[in-house]
């Protein structure tokens, strides 16, 4: 199979169909129609085999979290998702693989009306890079820098399960080594927060890297400090147990790949977030305050301080 008949094969039959492409999958280069009175906001995230997730996932899962992890910047910006472009490095054209990746990928696109208008396909080792395009009314992105000092510091759903399945599987339950393991490889990008969030959050990040690495380019980019008390941590029942066995709050605190928006609110828009997370199936926390510091302080309920373990992960150091 070469690269054409692998294209017309898997990608080019999908469930959305948007009418702002004008020319999709198979000329030189996509034609799309920019809504009008809109602003664009563009992300790309690659995901490298062995290094983003573990070389025995699952291809639905991979093309899954391909599309996931782009969404959710997206989420963090407030934006709209649209449009997608898929740059496939692939070892080898092995067509149960590419099934279940495009039924991976496919499924979340149709959840969030997303179009895949084109990519590149090469061969080399497995690499899914994909570059995602959505809309922000002019002005009302959200962004890391806009936190103040006094701003209540907020979290959706639960975190830390991710770095439970890649770490501490062994002491936990059936049931809740299921759940980790369904955060780690279907994470739930919360585009529907993220675009209620206009015009509310001060400042927004989603979580990829861990809250300590995470919150960090928040108060770097605001040029503020936070406290954050890791007591209020929103915990699932998983990590509970993870607790209840012995488990600290490290994977909860700093460790990655929970894709929830961390985001800060002025106490004056509390009655309206209140409202609008009336909607949200994510649920939402208050874990702590933006300062006037720098640099994040941790502590726990009784004031004590708290000293993370992980620091989250970067590339090149
Ligand atoms: P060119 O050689 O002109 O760059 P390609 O042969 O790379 O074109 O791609 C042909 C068409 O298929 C283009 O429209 C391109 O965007 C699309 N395409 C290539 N790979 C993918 C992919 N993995 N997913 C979706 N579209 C793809
Ligand atoms: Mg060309």
């Amino acid at each position: 199979m070469d690269e054409f008949s692998l294209i017309r094969q898997f990608f080019v039959d999908q469930p959305v169909s948007r009418s702002d492409v004008v020319l999709g999958i198979g000329d030189d280069g996509a034609v799309l129609q920019a809504p009008a009175g809109q602003q664009l906001v563009s992300t790309a995230d690659t995901l490298v085999a062995g290094r983003h997730f573990p070389d025995a996932t699952a291809a639905a899962d991979v093309g899954y979290k391909a599309l996931a992890v782009n969404l959710s910047d997206l989420a963090a910006m407030g934006a709209e998702p649209a449009w997608a472009s898929l740059q496939l490095t692939l070892p080898e054209a092995d067509e149960s693989w590419l099934g279940q990746f495009r039924d991976g990928f496919f499924a979340l696109a149709a959840r969030h009306q997303v179009q895949l208008v084109g990519g590149d396909t090469v061969r080399g080792p497995l690499n899914v890079a994909v570059q995602l395009t959505g809309f922000v009314p002019p002005g009302q992105a959200l962004t890391r820098g806009g936190a103040q000092p006094g701003d209540d510091i907020y979290v959706t759903g639960t975190l830390g399960d991710a770095a439970l399945a890649l770490q501490h599987l062994e002491v936990l339950s059936g049931p809740a080594q299921a759940w980790c393991r369904t955060r780690l490889n279907r994470p739930m990008p919360r585009c529907a927060a993220g675009i209620a969030l206009r015009g509310v959050a001060s400042a927004a990040i989603d979580l990829s890297d861990g809250l300590v690495a995470d919150l960090g380019h928040v108060a770097e980019a605001s040029g503020v400090g936070a406290r954050i008390d890791v007591d209020l941590l929103p915990l699932s029942d998983a990590y509970r147990e993870h607790r209840a066995a012995g488990g600290g709050l490290d994977a909860a605190v700093g460790g990655g790949d929970d894709y929830e928006l961390c985001f800060t609110v002025a106490p004056a828009q509390q009655g309206r977030l209140e409202a609008l997370a009336a909607g949200w199936d994510c649920g939402f926390t208050r874990i702590g305050v933006v300062t006037g510091d720098s640099g994040v302080e941790w502590h726990h309920g009784d004031g004590s301080s708290y000293r993370p373990g992980l620091t989250g992960f970067r590339h090149f150091t």
